[in-house]
């Protein structure tokens, strides 16, 4: 079955921070309604798409009226009467009449909302859900992915009270996603109490995690381990740790900085840094490792540390197909963390994974800082069979909401479609990185 685009309505709508963001519906001539929403992002790659904000002084520049015209007057009379079927070339179709890489004449806000709402509205079209149209079109096994939830916030999402950003954990030797996130509340509670006890527990960052006061990053890590230990669990057993270094943040001038313990570090410095912590502390998974405006360092740290580790480019791809093709060629990263909205289109970021896989790299499907109740990226993890999926901690509903629907997901497909059951735990990311 297809229909065309009938109609398109868009309007303001406000994300998880309380800023003004994009919504957009798309109606079909067989009157679905498929709808997109814009996340945004605060650690942002500076190669990413550009969003298209009003600017000035009211609502901090951030309001959308600019991005709703655009769409109400540039993208809908060029949308109107297409075929639904035609996903694909109506977002080439909009990337080419954009024109720039960074996407300025649309906004990547808009295109994102708009490329969500023309798949969700596919998909409905079909009778089919989100999942199984984005496994479709990238000839994916579906896969219900590993989670990998923050407990620890810092960086730009904590005010940088913690220069390193995400202090996470994964559970890949669950048997199902359900006893995955059990596992994980548990380790978040656990945390909360520590933080409690010792005074320094100042509330929760903007991806739910935790917001503390250490005095160093160190005290972070040692602290996670602690909170593992305190559930019964063994650190480095079944649960494991991820960090985001979100390293662009943090350099400047060539240099490293670390605010919270008042240290300067040199490229290789900095790696002798995270080459300790990688040792002493049971960590499987790193992003951004080094700054994006860094290459040298990332490939040196790729080198080293990419059979054992998995290094995952966040700022450093910012989900783009060239950027992943030069990244493989000059061996930095072995991972791509998938965002949508980092690119512009859905097609545009289904290019980046399928190039990432078609090298051997993991993908992990992230949500941004700045999010909504939309839970689409739970289903473009599971279409993509990659295994992985980021939406932050274990708290706030916007975070909830794509934890959530995996479950309801699981639930139709079976725990032997969990990324760590026993039949997928030969996944090569599990293998190298995890150990059976
Ligand atoms: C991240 O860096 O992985 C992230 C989710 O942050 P933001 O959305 O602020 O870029
Ligand atoms: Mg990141």
């Amino acid at each position: 079955m297809s229909g065309k685009i009938q109609n398109i309505n868009s309007r303001r709508i406000w994300d998880s921070r309380g800023h003004p963001t994009v919504e957009v519906d798309i109606v079909t001539s067989e009157g679905v309604i498929g709808r997109g929403r814009a996340p945004a992002g605060t650690s942002r790659g500076t190669r990413e798409a550009i969003e298209m904000r009003d600017g000035g002084k009211p609502l901090k520049g951030k309001d959308v009226s600019q991005a709703i015209r655009i769409i109400q007057t540039k993208i809908k009379p060029r949308l109107i009467g297409k075929w639904l079927d035609a996903t694909e070339a109506i977002d080439h179709f909009l990337v080419k009449e954009d024109g720039t890489s960074q996407k300025v004449n649309f906004g990547g806000n808009t295109l994102v909302a708009v490329s969500l709402a023309l798949h969700d509205a596919k998909a409905k079209t079909d009778g089919i859900p989100l999942w199984e149209l984005f496994a479709g079109i990238t000839n994916s096994t579906p896969i219900i992915p590993l989670p990998e939830i923050q407990i620890f916030g810092g960086g730009a999402h904590a005010s940088n009270r913690v220069d390193i950003q995400d202090f996470m954990v994964m559970v890949p030797k669950a048997t199902s996603f359900s006893e995955a996130l059990e596992v994980t509340s548990e380790i978040y509670h656990s945390a909360g109490s520590i933080l409690k006890q010792r005074g320094i527990l100042t509330g929760v960052a903007d991806e739910g995690g935790w917001w503390p006061c250490f005095s160093t990053n160190e005290e972070a890590l040692e602290t996670l381990v602690k909170a593992i230990e305190l559930t019964g669990e063994k650190p480095g057993d079944r649960v494991v740790i991820s960090l985001d270094i979100a390293a662009s943040e943090f350099y400047q001038n060539n240099q490293y900085s670390l605010d919270l313990e008042d240290k300067k570090y040199d490229t290789e410095q900095w790696i002798e840094i995270l080459k300790r912590w990688l040792t002493d502390y049971p960590i499987v998974s790193i992003e951004d490792p080094l700054a994006e405006n860094d290459p040298e360092g990332m490939i040196a740290f790729t080198k080293r540390y990419g059979d054992h580790y998995q290094i995952v480019g966040d700022d450093y791809l910012v989900s783009s197909k060239e950027l992943v093709k030069k990244s493989y060629r000059e061996g930095a990263c072995n991972s791509l963390l998938l965002k949508v909205n980092q690119i512009g289109t859905v097609t545009e970021a289904l290019a980046s994974f399928e190039v990432a896989r078609s090298y051997g790299w993991g993908t992990i499907v992230s949500a941004r800082s700045g999010e909504t109740e939309d839970t689409a990226i739970a289903h473009l993890a599971i279409g993509l069979g990659c295994g992985q999926l980021k939406v932050g901690s274990f708290s706030r509903s916007e975070r909830m909401a794509k934890w959530n629907e995996c479950l309801r997901i699981e639930e139709v497909f079976g725990e032997n479609n969990f990324a760590g059951s026993e039949p997928l735990r030969k996944t090569w990311w599990f293998n190298q990185y995890v150990g059976n």
